[in-house]
């Protein structure tokens, strides 16, 4: 079938065109896409800051329903609404053995391809191969994923949000309630406010951490952050957010979780987190990108700092959770979505995800 979509030609290079989408084949399903969320990993793919095999069709948080099924899947599934996860479990490799399925390498490897586990992609473009992003390609009217990379969630939710279930909700409110097992009662501190860091104050918020500090330089995203179940919040542009943290939680915050990406903002949350307490590095920047770490504070008050991918989520597993505390409205996603986007004004959701300003950019593919 003939399809729309957003093709990364080459780093810098984003045009929506159309393409050819094959069948689903065997354990595979069609996805009539309906929201994708834009993230910043979609930013560093433009820009060329990761590797990536071109041309490929980019986004990694859609949601949609189900509208036809290959070999092996069953057919009263079409209709179905699901999200799209980036990483479904293969169930054999050693991560996934473990229960880590965040790390499965048979999704890394269809990552680094660009293709689906069968080692061949559905996309082409003018009969040349053109490659999946990370098993989902969700700037498009239609997508060919694993069918158990479609989870099922609730039809009442609206999928221009819960699309964010995919990648960012999951990633922040994980990386808060697994990852970093915040306690009811513990402090938190979340660095950057983009549609991560405002998940991960809602994952705070959630677990009944307190107080909970949002820190970001936009006074739009501050107020957003509030209105998630932030109790405090700093502006980075007019103090030392250290400080302030420290003076609103004297010994410094329990839980300090880094939300872009920048290595100055990752050491502010490490000098933020108190004795014995964790840093949450979620944010990723270009590969090779290091920050320094105070290594005598580190041994001597045993400082934990994690990285974290989707949160240590597993996304079958945790993707309808939060669906279900969303729809009842124990999780508000709905103010996440700041603008919606039609995907021929791809080039303006990405300028307008770029700015820094809004909460999570969505593209209605209804
Ligand atoms: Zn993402
Ligand atoms: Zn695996």
């Amino acid at each position: 079938m003939r399809i729309a979509a957003a093709v990364l030609v080459e780093p810098g290079d984003l045009r929506v065109e159309e393409v050819e989408l094959a069948a689903p084949r065997r354990d595979e399903v069609l996805v009539r896409l309906r929201g994708s969320g834009i993230c910043r990993s979609d930013l560093s793919l433009l820009d060329g800051k990761w590797p990536a095999p071109l041309p490929m069709v980019l986004g990694h948080e859609g949601a949609g329903t189900i509208a036809a099924v290959g070999a092996g899947v069953d057919p009263a599934r079409v209709g179905e609404p699901v999200v799209l996860t980036f990483t479904p479990a293969c169930g054999r490799c050693r991560f996934c053995l473990q229960g880590r399925v965040n790390l499965c390498t048979t999704a890394a490897r269809c990552m680094n391809d660009g293709v689906l586990p069968d080692g061949t992609t559905r996309l082409a473009r003018g009969g040349e191969p053109l490659h999946h992003l990370a098993l989902v390609s969700s700037f498009a009217t239609h997508a060919v994923v694993p069918a158990n990379g479609a989870i099922p969630v609730p039809p009442e939710l609206d999928p221009a949000v819960a699309c964010l279930l995919g990648c960012g909700v999951l990633t922040g409110v994980m990386a808060v309630t697994r990852r970093a097992s915040v306690r009811p009662g513990d402090s938190v501190a979340v660095l950057a406010c983009g549609g991560v860091g405002l998940a991960a104050v809602l994952g705070a918020a959630l677990v009944s951490a307190h107080p909970v500090i949002a820190v970001d330089p936009v006074a739009s995203k501050r107020e957003l952050a509030l209105r998630l179940g932030a109790t405090h919040t700093v502006d980075p542009s007019a103090e030392d957010p250290v400080a302030a943290i420290r003076r609103i939680v004297a010994e410094g915050v329990d839980h300090a979780f880094e939300a872009i990406g920048i290595p100055a903002v990752a050491e502010q949350a490490l000098a933020a987190t108190r004795t014995g307490g964790t840093t949450v590095l979620i944010g990723q920047p270009a590969i090779g990108v290091s920050a320094s770490v105070p290594v005598y504070e580190l041994t001597q008050f045993e400082h934990d700092v994690l990285g974290t991918h989707i949160g240590g989520a597993t996304p079958a597993l945790d993707v309808p959770v939060l669906a279900a505390l969303a729809v009842a409205g124990k999780l508000d996603l709905a103010p996440l979505v700041t603008t919606r986007f039609r995907l021929d004004e791809i080039g303006a959701a990405i300028d307008a995800t770029r700015s820094g300003t809004a909460g999570r950019v969505v593209l209605d593919l209804a």
